[in-house]
């Protein structure tokens, strides 16, 4: 699209050249590419959904012996950043569950935790403390593993879930703020249970081909989209993400029964793990819903759009800038709902 765009100012400018005096030449030819650059702008941030690296949820590796943070010098100034008042609870808001807020700007109170081994799964990266989730979610990962080893997975190994008390993370995920989000890897639990190193330290393998056109043939099994599907046939689950090559490749096999692709949403990143989110439990009137799924599998056109070179090659600055921009200050409880103060406040 801005290719075409590009040529057709241009033969409007030669069009000029031929007809016009040379000073009006000079400021038609400034107008068009003002035009030019406005018009190629406009159709790239079209073209785009808006990236958010945060929302890549990256699997960085862990530590050992995870440092506690130290305490803040200001907790209660209004200035303070909401992510760092939730990294600093370990333990749960006690009393019933409660999923309050939206899925990006929320909290948690009464979290369940997933235990680190079950019969069919295992959780990772142990040092983050994040295997924490409504109830709900629990259940619903614990179900889900049990169902996966009926179509041949191992069992699961569980990445990121919440926080104790929910709400932003320092690091990784713009979501996950209300127990109702989970990252599962696209590796299938191993026979043994695993060591702390192993939980820390292993790499998830990545599905995605180099090219980012597809999956990667010699990594990627079918079992992977029965797995998601699995997932996503499961009444609880409102939403899947995964790397729009992935989506491809399930778009290819999910066979004729095509109802629950709709679930599977392709996102940035999330080439070595899946997302998936639930809906608002019942328990939970204060939790903000996400508007469903479009209707239909989303294997059509709106899913080409993400090979197109603008989204798989943003364009990258010519020079890197002078200074750099400070790191996002985050937001504060002020932007939570104010049921969140109470969660983060108690001991
Ligand atoms: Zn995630």
């Amino acid at each position: 699209m801005p290719v075409v765009i590009r040529l057709s100012v241009i033969r409007l400018s030669v069009i000029r050249l031929s007809v016009i005096r040379p000073s009006v030449i000079r400021l038609s030819f400034v107008l068009s590419v003002v035009l030019l650059l406005g018009l190629v702008g406009a159709a790239a941030a079209q073209d785009a959904p808006a990236q958010d690296p945060d929302t890549l949820d990256p699997t960085p590796p862990g530590s050992l012996n995870p440092e506690p943070l130290p305490p803040l010098e200001h907790p209660e100034a209004p200035s303070t950043a909401a992510r760092d008042l939730f990294a600093r609870k370990a333990t749960p808001f006690p009393g019933p569950a409660r999923a309050i807020g939206g899925y990006s700007d929320g909290c948690l109170a009464g979290a369940a935790v997933l235990p680190i081994d079950g019969p069919s799964w295992q959780v990772m990266r142990l040092s983050r403390n994040r295997n924490w989730g409504h109830p709900d979610l629990v259940a619903f990962l614990k179900r889900f593993a049990d169902n996966a080893r009926k179509i041949g997975w191992n069992g699961l190994l569980v990445g990121d879930m919440s926080q104790p008390r929910g709400g932003p993370a320092i690091s990784g995920h713009a979501s996950h703020q209300i127990g109702l989000d989970a990252d599962i890897w696209f590796d299938p639990m191993p026979k043994h249970t695993q060591t702390r190193e192993e939980r820390e330290f292993n790499f998830p393998a990545d599905v995605v081909a180099k090219d980012q056109l597809d999956v990667d043939a010699k990594v990627w099994t079918r079992t992977r989209t029965e797995l998601i599907r699995t997932a996503a046939q499961d009444p609880a689950v409102t939403r899947i993400f995964v790397n729009a090559a992935i989506k491809k490749a399930m778009c290819r096999e999910a066979g004729s029964d095509r109802s629950w692709l709709a679930k599977v949403r392709p996102w940035y990143g999330h080439a070595e793990h899946f997302h998936v989110r639930i809906g608002c439990p019942a328990d939970s009137p204060q939790c903000k819903p996400q508007s469903p799924p479009p209707v239909g599998d989303g294997c059509g056109h709106g899913l080409d759009d993400w090979f197109k070179d603008s989204i798989l090659h943003p364009v990258q600055p010519l020079f890197p800038p002078l200074f750099p921009p400070p790191p996002k200050p985050g937001v504060t409880m002020a932007a939570l709902p104010a049921a969140c103060r109470q969660v983060v406040n108690a001991p």
